[in-house]
């Protein structure tokens, strides 16, 4: 089968030689060398100004909510994986949804004040598919209304905007390194900020609070990574320029062969150096994307429909109607990408997609 993703492997051995050195110190978990280790190498790597890896990408966004959102309502993007809205929700805060940019796919920054309300406390905004938000008019407006922005940030790995990471941007920026996403530890994650006190707050709170073996700072939980998902991270890391270049390729390949003027593709913002971490194909009608995705399915390709449903229409959120959200989530499928994909397979699949849309 051919699916939307293939989870890039180091080779064995040299996961087993960072495990070994988990074996020698008989130590799995609580920030052992391995996890410093992988923390400073992607620190350098990102050129962030902190980060805090955790167990998982979706724990960061919870705690950065935790700390910020004080129950008030969200100012969030129905456009993203489940888990945006999801925090919020389980965080005891309220979602608002702010419609989004046809072409840039994310939160509609023109839209943001007039969703603003005296219980506003945060903004919760996607850079979806690495595709980064307008940074610098969402960081204006949430100055003027005294609110924290906060970054799921989930697909930004490598992403560079106005020749920084995109993680420096907002609050508290968070990012997933599950074993579908570009740069992976199996399960794991992590968290960036810029600001010393906020730094403290991530930092207590993803060890249950400790102050120490003893005493506490505040509430906290459990969002550690063990040495066993950072030895993945050590592995992996070596290779993370081969997976951009060879991901760039299959982009180059979709962009080149594709049928571009039935098939809408991702803009990405200017001044953004990409990651090359989706490929979402937007069709002129569902009725197209279901013809497509049923003659992959019949060569055994099996894309994603991310982002499917638009989140304002799950039960839990009872959001407003999002019109620009919704006809793009009935419409988009993210094409396969990863690192070892057959160019025999590229073209069979650029094929029967400009079959299909004629
Ligand atoms: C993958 C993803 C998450 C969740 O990350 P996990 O590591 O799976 O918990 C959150 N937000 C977005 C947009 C994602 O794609």
């Amino acid at each position: 089968m051919i699916a939307v993703t293939k989870t890039f492997l180091p080779p064995q051995e040299e996961y087993n030689s960072y495990l070994k050195r988990a074996w020698d110190k008989v130590w799995l978990t609580n920030r052992g060398e391995l996890t410093i280790e992988l923390e400073e190498k992607l620190k350098t790597f990102l050129n962030s100004s902190s980060i805090i890896i955790t167990n998982n990408g979706t724990i960061p966004i919870q705690i950065a909510l935790k700390l910020f959102g004080n129950g008030g309502e969200i100012i969030t993007t129905p456009f993203s994986y489940v888990a945006t809205s999801a925090a919020i929700v389980w965080e005891n805060c309220t979602p608002v949804f702010v419609d989004i940019d046809p072409d840039y796919l994310t939160i509609d920054e023109s839209k943001i004040e007039a969703a603003i309300t005296s219980k506003t406390t945060a903004i919760l905004a996607t850079h979806v598919f690495g595709n980064p938000c307008h940074v610098t008019e969402i960081e204006k407006i949430a100055k003027k209304h005294n609110l924290k922005v906060i970054y799921d940030a989930a697909h930004c790995f490598g992403v560079k905007y106005n020749n920084e990471s995109v993680f420096n941007y907002g609050d508290v920026s968070t990012c997933s390194f599950h074993a579908t996403k570009i740069f992976h530890t199996g399960e794991g994650g992590a968290m960036f900020c810029n600001d010393a006190e906020t730094y403290h707050k991530l930092y207590y709170s993803h060890n249950f609070g400790h102050n120490g073996p003893l005493a506490f700072h505040g509430l906290g939980i459990n969002a550690k990574i063990s040495e066993l998902q950072s030895a993945m991270g050590l592995a992996v890391f070596p290779y993370i320029n081969h997976i951009f270049a060879e991901r760039k390729k299959v982009v180059d390949f979709y962009n080149k062969n594709l049928d571009l003027q039935k098939v809408k593709i991702l803009k990405i913002r200017e001044n953004t150096e990409w990651n090359y971490s989706y490929y979402p194909a937007i069709f002129d009608s569902e009725k197209t994307l279901l013809k497509v995705i049923e003659a992959l399915a019949k060569e055994n390709i099996i894309p994603r429909r991310y982002f499917y449903p638009s989140l304002n229409t799950i039960d839990y959120t009872k959001g407003k109607e999002m019109p620009i959200s919704e006809s793009i989530a009935s419409r988009i499928l993210c094409l396969p990408l990863y690192v070892g994909i057959a160019q025999e397979d590229l073209e069979k699949i650029t094929q029967i997609i400009n079959t299909q849309i004629q």
